[in-house]
């Protein structure tokens, strides 16, 4: 089964695929989290991009996903959570894998932006905390689970990178919408909590 989950950035796609993928043993991949575990010589050109709101070019991304659905806990399937961003991306796909079902995680632009800016993460864990909205961790910005110090990402300090992001989202990725006739779900309402 590989299911696709599209979203604005804030909309909690990824804290929903992660509960999702373990529910139906599922991997989950996240195309953001594999290109920010990235080092060597390409991470300055990749953090270049993503700092700056910008996507990374398509070969480069089909590549390291195209490596990434080789591995063992792939074979039962896959949630893929920001992959694909446009419609040549979804067109490349479509030739790699058969696509199940599409799940849009539906929300605002006013109420993404509010999420990014509170948004805090725990490098260790990659448990996503939120001070404006939830969950909000327990103690100041540390991690309930480690105690580690959370950080914020740098594409959502920029203010500049949010309004770039939500703007291709809405140019660039929503037409991947229609072509794949997806299933909307209300990111206010979706809390999936077990
Ligand atoms: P995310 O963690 O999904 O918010 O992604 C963070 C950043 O990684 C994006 O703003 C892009 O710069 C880059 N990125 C993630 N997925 C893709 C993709 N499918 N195509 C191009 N760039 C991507």
């Amino acid at each position: 089964m590989i299911l696709l989950f599209v979203g604005l950035q804030g909309s909690g796609k990824g804290t929903q695929a992660k509960i999702i993928s373990k529910k139906l043993n599922l991997c989950h991949i996240s195309t953001g989290n594999l290109l920010r575990e990235i080092s060597g010589k390409l991470k300055q050109e990749i953090d270049s991009y993503i700092n700056n709101g910008k996507l990374v070019p398509d070969e480069l991304i089909i590549k390291i996903l195209k490596q990434r659905i080789k591995k063992e806990d792939c074979k039962n399937g896959i949630i893929l959570d920001g992959f694909p961003r446009t419609l040549e991306q979804a067109r490349d796909l479509d030739k790699i894998l058969k696509i199940g079902k599409v799940i849009e995680i539906s929300i605002s632009d006013e109420e993404a932006i509010k999420r990014l800016k509170g948004r805090w993460n725990c490098k260790k864990c990659g448990i996503a905390y939120n001070l404006v909205t939830s969950p909000k961790p327990k103690q100041d910005k540390k991690c309930d689970n480690c105690g580690s110090a959370l950080y914020q990402r740098a594409d959502d300090i920029n203010e500049e990178a949010i309004k770039k992001r939500l703007a291709i989202y809405h140019e660039g990725t929503e037409p991947i919408l229609e072509k794949y006739n997806s299933i909307q779900v209300n990111a206010l309402r979706a809390t999936l909590l077990r």
